[in-house]
């Protein structure tokens, strides 16, 4: 029993029967409907299929909140509560995560993760390495990454969190180092990265557009540099800009 927890005016949660899944489902559910009537804005996540996530920066953001050693072991009733679709809102801003979880009692539960800011050191070497390497923003948002930009995201100091920067809140009374409503809101974040990666250079401060607009500058200076017969007045043609954002 950790020193935290024997201060905690004895509360266990062996003593309480947890709810079922079907019974988190009905909850939630209603607390949806509720919230609609008051015309409340909630961004739910709803996982469907077996997989959480399909592609590169869901399945990235999993693997590194799995190599979180002290919380690993915590994280299978995370997952079974998000797929219960528990988690009610889930809102990504630049270094903060905040979500509503439905749990045993009534009234959801709030979840705060805040993120530290990437170092601006760091920030350079991300940005130096999109810089010229990557062949489209539709390749930087599908994950289909060349192995060296793949290792600077994934690698200490990249856009992935290790366990040290992460700062996680929940307002129910467990007091354990992760809760299952937090764990479902990690997962859950994985699961809206999924969908749409740009929330995730969003939650890490960075503009995708900056990488891109750095990226197109640098390669049209290239192009301007070496194309023998290079319009005089040093502008591109429409279908060659076209090219570098590969549409
Ligand atoms: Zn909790």
């Amino acid at each position: 029993m950790s020193a935290k927890r024997k201060y905690s005016w004895g509360f266990s949660y062996a003593k309480y029967p947890q709810p079922t899944i079907e019974a988190l489902q009905k909850q939630a559910e209603q607390t949806l409907r509720k919230a609609g009537e008051k015309s409340r804005q909630y961004q739910p996540v709803h996982v469907t299929g077996t997989q959480l996530c399909r592609h590169w920066w869901g399945k990235a953001w999993c693997r590194a909140i799995e190599s979180y050693s002290d919380i690993s072991n915590r994280l299978a009733r995370g997952r079974r509560y998000l797929k219960a679709d528990t988690v009610l809102d889930l809102q990504l801003a630049p270094g903060e995560i905040h979500a509503l979880v439905q749990g045993s009692r009534m009234r959801p539960y709030k979840v705060q993760i805040t993120l530290d800011p990437l170092s601006d050191q760091n920030r350079k070497k991300i940005e130096e390495a999109c810089v010229g390497s990557l062949p489209n923003m539709e390749a930087l948002l599908n994950g289909d990454l060349p192995p060296t930009v793949a290792e600077v995201f994934t690698q200490e100091g990249g856009l992935f969190p290790r366990r040290w920067e992460l700062h996680i809140r929940c307002s129910c009374p467990d007091d354990a180092i992760l809760c299952k409503h937090a764990a479902a809101v990690l997962y859950g974040v994985g699961v809206r990265i999924d969908e749409n990666p740009f929330l995730f250079f969003q939650l890490r401060g960075i503009s995708v557009e900056k990488l891109i607009g750095q990226k197109l500058e640098s390669r049209v200076e290239e192009m301007l540099s070496h194309a023998q017969d290079a319009p005089t007045d040093r502008t591109l043609p429409e279908e060659e800009i076209g090219k570098l954002f590969g549409v």
